[in-house]
């Protein structure tokens, strides 16, 4: 559970990690201090008051994080989802969590990545981050946790697309008082060098 993964605090203060350089583009606040997590694992085992699914515009489904989460929700998840009537890229859409440990499922629907209009790429993938702390916070809060967005068979660059989600988060943070934490959930030892050296940027001293 969220509780058992280190703050940035604990992560950077241990003697294995090297300090990361100290240049954020956001001073620091106070009131982020223990909300912000770094996990790498798989986020069906993660127990949190909501989890953000990596969907399809149908939201019935599919390979990737996806079809994880699906096989450990079991098939009330598919019932449920076959009432929604799909959802744009951008948008998101909550169910239950079923089987999984999680109690709710943030289905948001991430864009195919294009580089030749990476402009809207960047701000559909910044509305599946804001869309899914809105339903979050709607939803009564408490601790949520990412997967990483586009950034597997949809293409997205993991640095660009890991700047995305932490400006979007701090924003939103910065003025939301109900998400106590949230957790970002890497699948491999890459993205989560990645978003260890990105995190201090948007949230230093946190
Ligand atoms: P998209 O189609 O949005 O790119 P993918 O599922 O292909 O979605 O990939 C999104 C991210 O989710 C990738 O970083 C991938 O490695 C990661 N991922 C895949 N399975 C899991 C899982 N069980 N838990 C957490 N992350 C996962």
């Amino acid at each position: 559970s969220p509780s058992d993964i280190p703050t940035l605090a604990q992560l950077y203060s241990s003697n294995d990690i090297p300090s990361p350089e100290d240049k954020p583009k956001y001073p620091v606040d106070d009131s982020l201090n223990g909300r912000i997590s770094i996990w790498r694992g798989d986020i069906t085992k993660l127990k949190a008051d909501m989890i953000v699914n990596a969907a399809n515009s149908s939201l019935l489904g599919g390979g990737g994080v996806d079809g994880a989460i699906h096989r450990a929700a079991g098939p009330e998840l598919l019932d449920e989802c076959e009432t929604l009537g799909g959802a744009k890229t951008g948008e998101t859409k909550v169910t239950k969590g079923y089987e999984l440990p999680a109690a709710r499922i943030a289905h948001t629907v991430g864009p195919i990545y294009s580089k030749l209009n990476s402009a809207r790429s960047a701000q559909q993938l910044g509305s599946c981050y804001q869309t899914s702390l809105e339903r979050c916070n709607e939803c009564g809060g408490g601790s949520i946790g990412f997967s990483s967005i586009s950034t597997g068979v949809y293409g997205y660059p993991i640095i660009d697309a890991t700047h995305i989600a932490l400006e979007t988060t701090r924003k939103f943070l910065e003025k939301d008082k109900s998400i106590s934490r949230v957790v970002y959930v890497v699948f491999s030892a890459k993205d989560e060098k990645v978003y260890r050296s990105i995190v201090p940027e948007y949230f230093p001293g946190s």
